[in-house]
Formats: structure tokens, C-alpha cells, sequence
């Protein structure tokens, strides 16, 4: 990729509305580009992608001429999807009772070239380039942790942060580790009185955000956004939604990045945009300073209440770095009474996510064993 096309500023364009910048990317939104009859749900016929016929494009409309049960296609939404519409979700985001923390968030189309999210980010959201980055997975769905066990994580990932002046990327929604880290980012916040500007990303799926109606944009700025259920009823895919599938937005984020690939109550697409993404921001050669070395944190879940953690840590730095979190991890789980620290967890070998991984430190209740 060529170095200037990633991050050269953006001399022509003279903005000072951020939403106009945005607008100036020409970012698209995703649609179902082919019905694929699904089945039939009181007595509407249903595309794989979750929308009956008369909420496809008029194209699809046209082209439809099957008979629903014959057709041959099985889909895919990285086939059978398009995006040329532009994106209708973007701004700063008001979260009903938090006032606090104005997020800015986009909804973009899986296909969004990298290096204009990299302009976004580093040019319109102006987001400070960050030493380090640490992306946190594991236990959305779920998820069970031992009050003992959360409190060093969120020390432990502060601290790593503060030290580092790292980025903190996670899934993004109000559930599971994302939950706690949005917690512990905000406690942190509040303690800190000069505080650098922290940076807590999340980049999620953008179909199964709940109540995503409500960041489509108004006349009125910025978007009130609500964890509150009453809205759901004036969704305007209300029938053909799950929401059991879905998540609400985490209101600690300072980002995020909403990746749509139009397959209602369907994840898909969001975690590769997140590591090409995060790849592209720490090589060197595209972005024309030192390496930005990456730690992922990944979170597993033993059995009620405990877990282990593991890192992989991507760059030069990685051994030094993995020593520094091994401590880092060790004092803040071992402030912990209840807890013991076990380094020889032994790792399931089928893990193809992590290819270098380190078992950071685990916390196990008195009553529990490792498994
Ligand atoms: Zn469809």
C-alpha cells in the first residue's frame, strides 16, 4: 500500500464539521443484493438475509423470478450483498442517562477500504497515535465472572493502558469482558485528573446492535442512543429482528466503528475488518512511523466464576512487553485474597486465533479446580 495515499492530510478539504468530513468519504452502507427464499414466517416469504421480498432494493425486486424453494444459491452476505447506498449512521452519540462521554461512531460497509478508516481515524476523529495496542476478546455470550477475578482485570488492563499510553479495542457492546472494560475505563476517567485522552474503541456488528434505529441520523444532533427496550417497538425491522441475538452499545467506549454486513440477527465481517484494520495501524511501512507493537488479550472461561487469561503479542518488543504484563497481571491478581495466580495452564491446542500465546494469569475461587 502506498505510505502518502494512508495517512496524507486531507490539504483540500477545509472542514470544521465533523460530520461533514465524514460525509466527504462517500462511505456506503450494505444491502442485500439477491433474495434467497429462507422460509416463510406468518406467511411472508424470507431471504436468508432476514428481509422479506418488499424490503429488498427494487433491482432485486425485478430480478426475482423463482419460485422461492428451487433456488439453487446458498447466501452469503460477502456474495450476495451490496453497498451503494451511503452510510445514514454517523456523529457523536449521547447515551441516555451517562453524561459523561459523547462517542463518535460510524456504520460502514465490510468492504470499507482500510486506509479510509485510517483517515477517519487518525484525521477526523483525531485520535491520538497510540504506543501499543490492546485488543481484548473472549466471554461475550454467557459470560461469568467472580467479582475477584474483574477487579484485577480491570487494574490490570488500566494499568497496562496508562503505562503504555496504549489504545483499548474490544467488540464494543454492554456485555461480557467489553462490559467491564467500558466499567473500568470509566472509574479510571473519573480518578485520573490529568489524564491523557484515553481511547477505548469498539468495533462491532452493525445488524445486531440493539436498538440501531436509533443512530441513524436526525435533523437534530447528536443522537440520543438507549439501552431502554420501550424503543424497540418503533424499530423499523421490529418483525424480522431476534433480539435475543443482539447487544446494546457500551456507553464507556469513547469509539466506535459499526461494520454492516446486512445479515440481520447475523455476526459476520466485524472481526476481520477489526484485525486488517488493527494490522494496518501497527505496520510500520504503511504508516510511516515505528512499529506499534499489539497485544490481544484473550479472556477464557473455566467454569463458573473463573478464568484465565492469554496474551499474544505481536512486534519486536513482544518478549519485553510480555514480561511487562506478566507482572502487571501477577500483582493485580494477587492483591486479590480469594485468588490464585497459575501460570501452567496448559493451552488448548486448537486455538488457531492465537499463534504465539502466553498464558498471562488465571484466578480460581477456593472451591474451584482448574479443568
Ligand atoms: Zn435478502
Amino acid at each position: 500500500m502506498n505510505q502518502k495515499s494512508v495517512l496524507s492530510h486531507i490539504d483540500s478539504i477545509d472542514f470544521t464539521d465533523t460530520d461533514e468530513l465524514i460525509e466527504s468519504f462517500n462511505l456506503k452502507k450494505t444491502r442485500c443484493d439477491c433474495f434467497v427464499y429462507k422460509l416463510s414466517k406468518d406467511g411472508t416469504d424470507l431471504c436468508f438475509c432476514g428481509l422479506p421480498l418488499h424490503l429488498h432494493h427494487e433491482s432485486v425486486r425485478r430480478a426475482f423470478t423463482h419460485k422461492a424453494e428451487n433456488y439453487p444459491v446458498e447466501w452469503n452476505y460477502e456474495r450476495h450483498t451490496t453497498a451503494d447506498e451511503p452510510t445514514d449512521a454517523f456523529g457523536e452519540l449521547k447515551f441516555e442517562d451517562f453524561k459523561r462521554n459523547d462517542p463518535k461512531y460510524l456504520r460502514v460497509d465490510f468492504r470499507t477500504p482500510l486506509d479510509q478508516m485510517v483517515k477517519i481515524i487518525f484525521e477526523v476523529w483525531k485520535m491520538h497515535r497510540p504506543k501499543l495496542i490492546i485488543s481484548i476478546t473472549g466471554g461475550a455470550k454467557n459470560f461469568k465472572i467472580n467479582a475477584g477475578i474483574k477487579n484485577a482485570l480491570k487494574r490490570a488492563v488500566i494499568s497496562a493502558a496508562l503505562s503504555t499510553d496504549a489504545w483499548l479495542v474490544t467488540g464494543g457492546t454492554n456485555e461480557g469482558i467489553m462490559k467491564i472494560i467500558g466499567e473500568a475505563f470509566k472509574e479510571s476517567a473519573i480518578r485520573l485528573k490529568n489524564r491523557r485522552k484515553l481511547i477505548l474503541l469498539g468495533i462491532a456488528n452493525w445488524t445486531t446492535i440493539k436498538n440501531n434505529h436509533l443512530l441513524t441520523r436526525k435533523s437534530t444532533k447528536p443522537n440520543m442512543y438507549s439501552h431502554d427496550e420501550e424503543h424497540f417497538k418503533n424499530h423499523p425491522l421490529k418483525e424480522f429482528l431476534d433480539m435475543q441475538k443482539g447487544a446494546y452499545l457500551d456507553p464507556n467506549h469513547t469509539h466506535f466503528i459499526l461494520v454492516d454486513n446486512a445479515h440481520l440477527n447475523n455476526y459476520g465481517g466485524e472481526l476481520k475488518f477489526q484485525a486488517e484494520l488493527l494490522d494496518l495501524i501497527t505496520d510500520p511501512k504503511s504508516i510511516n512511523v515505528n512499529e506499534i507493537p499489539m497485544v490481544m488479550l484473550l479472556y477464557h472461561q473455566h467454569v463458573l466464576g473463573s478464568g484465565h487469561f492469554f496474551s499474544d503479542i505481536r512486534g519486536s518488543e513482544s518478549a519485553k512487553l510480555q514480561l511487562f504484563l506478566k507482572s502487571l497481571f501477577f500483582k493485580s491478581f494477587a492483591k486479590n485474597k480469594k485468588g490464585i495466580v497459575n501460570f501452567k495452564y496448559k493451552l488448548n491446542k486448537n486455538s488457531s486465533f492465537f499463534n504465539n500465546v502466553m498464558p498471562l494469569g488465571g484466578f480460581f475461587p477456593d472451591n474451584e479446580t482448574d479443568k
